[in-house]
């Protein structure tokens, strides 16, 4: 039989992988691929580059591991898939079904030029359109979205194959270090890259943070989520996996709150399967009036508005390439309902440093603060100077991201123009943060 190819993209491991094991089960030999296509590096976040650098080294490790290699080409993606079934008389792909213009672009492309193409499981918990509402083809509000989906019935979890045969083929050079190419700036403060890495990350959070979650989650300083969000949006931990080990857990309700935000990814992504303009168009067009507003743009993305918790949020997504999940909401909301400037220009920003930075995760949460997406209260008041007085009390999250204001002691640190004199080198407030 001929030997198949197993096309990695954005499930960059060896455990859990439904494309994987089917073409490991199904021939004698298989071809692991990766493509670098400049169609996606030369877009990406420099940040995300790094992280796939090392998630392609311990790629191949870990098929190394089991008799077999990572095949790495760059180029076309589908020139460099027919490329090598040319190559090594490979008649089929296996490939983790994706999400969005890329993937559906990719996929439709692939089965016109190969013989047979198997799109399978395994970038979600629930598969996009596996569940669908009376009458629609996917849900637009979450909470009837995380009834069907918890009901849904999962596939079993896959353990890693013990071996991969692969033909005699040269392997090609993994691509060097990824992170030269991409845009914005690299963050010096990065979680490392790769599913060895990220299974770690998830065994230390199952024995540790889990537990106290549906308590901690929203506490600024306290920094007490998971940080799995780029192992996921790799694929170096697969979601299913995830979500089994937390329920397996026995950490109540840290589990179930837990439980609940990977519910949260699948909706973003069943949205922007259905809906593929989700990066460019409101997903329900409000009437929105925005301002161009160039120098308060700038100012917002440097964490130079003179609103401290806003300014810390924007300064730990340059410093770590993540922010946390409440500063993600209040540094959006400040832009869109304080400022009135687009969704898309902060979204596009985010979308530039952020390391787990994905398309439905991304521009379907902006769209949701912005008003113009799932959210169905899209008017709901967001006053920064609260949501810093209930998450940052002390003014500790604001400190550790923003060193001017390190001498304001406990929640001062939150309000400086309320000084006598501001702290040196800090701007006034550029909008009125509220009261
Ligand atoms: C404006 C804005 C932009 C965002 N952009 C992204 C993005 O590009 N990529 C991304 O993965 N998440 C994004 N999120 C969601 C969320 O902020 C991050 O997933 C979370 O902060 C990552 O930290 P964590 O892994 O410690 O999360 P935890 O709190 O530990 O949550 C566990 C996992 O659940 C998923 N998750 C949690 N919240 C959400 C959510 N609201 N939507 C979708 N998935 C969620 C993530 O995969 C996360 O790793 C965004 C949220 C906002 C408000």
């Amino acid at each position: 039989m001929p030997p198949a190819i197993v096309l990695f993209t954005q499930d960059l491991r060896v455990h859990d992988h439904p494309a994987l094991t089917a073409a490991v089960g199904d021939r004698d030999a298989v071809l692991p691929l990766f493509v670098v296509d400049p169609a996606i590096t030369g877009r990406a976040a420099r940040n995300r580059c790094a992280y796939l650098s090392e998630a392609l080294t311990d790629l191949r490790a870990a098929l190394r591991g089991r008799g077999g290699d990572l095949l790495v080409r760059e180029g076309d993606t589908v020139d460099r898939v027919c490329a090598l079934a040319r190559e090594t008389g490979a008649d089929t792909v296996f490939l983790t079904a994706g999400v969005g213009r890329f993937a559906a672009r990719r996929e439709h492309r692939l089965r016109e030029a190969v013989p047979a193409v198997h799109a399978l499981p395994g970038l979600t918990v629930v598969p996009p359109g596996a569940v669908t509402p009376t009458g629609g083809d996917h849900y637009k509000v979450f909470t009837p979205y995380s009834r069907a989906w918890a009901d849904r019935e999962r596939r079993s979890v896959l353990p890693a194959p013990e071996k991969v045969r692969l033909p005699a083929v040269d392997p090609g050079a993994l691509p060097g270090d990824l992170a030269e190419r991409g845009v914005g700036a690299l963050a010096p403060d990065r979680l490392a890259g790769g599913e060895r890495a990220a299974r770690a990350r998830l065994r230390a959070w199952l024995e540790g943070g889990l537990s106290r979650y549906d308590r901690t989650r929203d506490d600024l300083p306290g920094a007490a989520t998971s940080h799995l969000s780029a192992d996921l949006r790799f694929g170096c931990l697969s979601p299913l996996e995830t979500v089994e080990a937390a329920e397996a857990s026995g950490a109540g309700q840290g589990a179930e709150e837990f439980v609940r935000q990977l519910a949260w990814r699948d909706f973003h992504h069943q949205v922007a399967a259905a809906f593929p303009g989700l990066a460019v168009r409101d997903y329900r067009p409000r009437d929105r009036v925005w301002h161009g507003d160039p120098e308060a743009l700038d100012a917002w993305r440097r964490g130079r508005t003179g609103v401290p918790v806003v300014d810390a949020g924007m300064r730990q997504l340059l410093r770590e390439g993540f922010m946390h999940n409440r500063a993600r909401m209040i540094t959006a909301a400040f832009l869109t309902r304080t400022l009135h400037v687009h969704w898309k220009e902060g979204a596009d920003h985010f979308h530039a440093h952020l390391v787990d930075g994905d398309i439905a995760d991304n521009y379907g949460n902006w769209q949701w603060v912005a008003g113009t997406g799932n959210d169905t209260r899209p008017n709901r008041p967001f006053n920064p100077l609260r949501q810093a007085r209930r998450f940052d009390p002390e003014g500790a999250y604001v400190r550790r991201y923003v060193p001017e204001l390190a001498g304001l002691p406990g929640r001062r640190a939150l309000t400086p123009w309320r000084e006598e004199r501001l702290p040196d080198g800090y701007p006034p407030p550029i909008a009125d943060p509220g009261r």
